[in-house]
């Protein structure tokens, strides 16, 4: 089974509606293998959005990402980080297609409620920048039969 990272970030936090998000995931069948509030820094930051380092916006972006604490979760389930992207929505919600939590939630190419790892491969990393292996955990919930045949689990 997958996992990949989900970040709720300072305008889900800001907004109080952190609780609505976690709970599409939930209602999705998607399993929250770990969870916990932190406040993010320059250092974490730096390495996360590497990928928009030379973008005018970067020094914005990071700002906005230290405005309160974030909400950093591990959710798994098959496909999970396809899913998860799915659910979230390209990056501006202006654009973001209602549905999706950025299509509902967020009017900003910014202020866009929520990260997702944008593949397997960038979900393992980040996974590992944000979460210590104990804080990762291995159970099946009691609905697992009901989430998918016994030929996809
Ligand atoms: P995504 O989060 O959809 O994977 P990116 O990795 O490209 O998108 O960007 C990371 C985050 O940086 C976005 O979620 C958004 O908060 C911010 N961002 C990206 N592009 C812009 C932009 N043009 N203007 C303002 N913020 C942006």
């Amino acid at each position: 089974m997958e996992a990949t990272l989900v970040i709720l970030k300072p305008s889900a936090i800001g907004r109080a509606i952190a609780g609505e998000i976690i709970s599409r995931f939930e209602k999705k069948g998607l399993i929250i293998a770990g969870m916990k509030m932190m406040q993010l820094n320059d250092e974490i930051l730096d390495e996360h959005y590497a990928h928009l380092k030379d973008r005018p916006f970067f020094p914005r972006i990071k700002a906005s990402m230290m405005a309160t604490p974030v909400v950093a979760m591990c959710v798994k389930g098959i496909d999970a980080v396809q899913v998860v992207r799915a659910m979230t929505g390209v990056t501006n919600g202006r654009k973001a297609a209602p549905g999706t939590i950025r299509g509902d939630y967020s009017m900003s190419g910014q202020e866009n409620i929520v990260h997702a790892s944008d593949s397997v491969e960038n979900a393992q990393i980040e996974l590992a920048r944000f979460f210590k292996p104990e804080e990762m955990f291995e159970y099946r919930p009691t609905s697992f039969n009901y989430l998918y045949a016994s030929d996809e689990a």
